[in-house]
């Protein structure tokens, strides 16, 4: 069969696979990064216009771009409507910047790690992928600097808040510095924050796309994690240079995203009741932060060190010991347990064993210590310890 050049770069991903394996319900998953089930909202399809229903603008909804792009503007983004692309999630973003973006053996810069998934479509059409290695509050600047120097990578793709998978907050004056430096080297840069509102903790910090000064820019974002990741809304806000194309890719992708989707999540962004619901969501979660960590405390102090997650849904474990923790998943299905192997979120898996992301969102916090019980027993096993 004579498929395109690019499907042999085209790598399944574990996690869908994963997923797939934990459908039984007595399998305990910290592997995916779904929302917790009894916190998705009931939605009210009663009123939604027949119009819906019908063709439309590739745009998205008018009214939904204007509201993002307010909402944008108090975070400090300087953007108008017309700036908005309504995209099927944001990871309708990353497939479209791919396309904008790479050929074959363009060099693109990211965290390491990263989110897997992006790497999966930057890769697919051929991305180099240079690794800027992560630290508690942000890239290694150092690094950072040196690879602009050296390379010229189409663009910088970085997830500065509450990071997929290291929950990694960048501090301000990272952000500051990211920003100085992309405009110094004229770097576009793509911001994902999935996370922004997931936040538990302290306040939150404005996003780097507004410290630009000269730089191409795309924030995306999502109503994924706080709403009804089943809706596939998202957007993104470009750069007035870069918007006409991102355009024309999302016509020829998919003429527009959902309109029934769009309409419910106008019915619920910058509403009161939707302002209720992420409180309720912070608290839900921030308990089951909390019974995570009390859990990793009890289970994991000996075989692995941790930062707290201040937002978000995850824990970024790093073994005391290295160890390909991908060998783990097996034994792990075996005791009805998954997590997500560290591997994948690294675009050279092989050179960073030794991590998992735990995902606290999920599993009831009743059952969440046994789970981390069997899985600290299977990590024990496999390092005879
Ligand atoms: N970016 C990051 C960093 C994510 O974690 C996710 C979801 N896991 C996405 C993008 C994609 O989200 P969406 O459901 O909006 O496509």
């Amino acid at each position: 069969m004579a498929f395109s050049e690019r499907i042999d770069r085209l790598k399944s991903s574990l996690i869908r696979e994963i997923l797939a394996a934990a459908q039984r319900p007595e399998v305990m998953s910290f592997a995916g990064g779904l929302p917790a089930e009894p916190m998705l909202p009931k939605v009210d399809w009663a009123q939604m216009p027949t119009s819906m229903g019908q063709y439309g603008m590739s745009e998205g909804e008018p009214m939904l771009r204007e509201l993002i792009a307010a909402q944008a503007r108090e975070l400090g983004i300087q953007c108008e409507g017309s700036q908005v692309l309504i995209v099927s999630g944001s990871q309708q973003t990353l497939d479209l910047a791919s396309k904008l973006f790479i050929d074959p053996g363009t060099e693109v810069l990211v965290e390491a790690p990263t989110y897997l998934a992006a790497l999966q479509a930057f890769q697919l059409f051929g991305a180099h992928c240079l690794e800027v290695p992560q630290e508690a509050d942000g890239p290694e600047l150092g690094v950072l600097r040196q690879r602009l120097e050296q390379h010229k990578p189409a663009f910088a793709y970085l997830i500065p808040t509450f990071q997929n998978p290291s929950a990694v907050r960048y501090s301000e004056a990272k952000r500051e510095a990211v920003a100085a430096l992309l405009d110094e080297f004229g770097v576009t840069l793509i911001e994902d924050e999935p996370y922004r509102e997931l936040v538990f903790d302290q306040g939150s910090a404005t996003p780097i796309v507004s410290r630009l000064r000269s730089a191409s820019w795309i924030y995306t974002g999502t109503v994924s994690k706080t709403l009804l990741p089943g809706l596939r809304v998202g957007y993104l806000i470009a750069s007035p240079d870069l918007f006409p194309y991102l355009l024309r890719l999302k016509q020829s992708a998919d003429l527009h995203t959902n309109r029934i989707g769009q309409w419910q999540a106008l019915q619920w962004l910058g509403s009161q009741r939707y302002n209720e619901h992420l409180a309720e969501l912070r608290d839900f979660y921030r308990l089951r932060r909390d019974a995570m960590q009390a859990a990793l405390v009890e289970y994991f102090s000996d075989l692995a060190t941790w930062e707290t997650p201040q937002g978000g849904l995850f824990f970024w474990l790093a073994l005391r010991q290295p160890l390909d923790t991908r060998t783990l998943l097996k034994p792990a299905l075996e005791q009805d347990v998954v997590f997500m192997p560290g591997e994948p979120f690294f675009s050279e898996p092989d050179r960073h064993p030794g991590y998992l992301r735990l995902n606290f969102s999920h599993v009831a916090p009743e059952r969440l210590g046994e789970g981390l019980r069997r899985l600290a027993g299977v990590i024990r096993d496999a390092l005879a310890v």
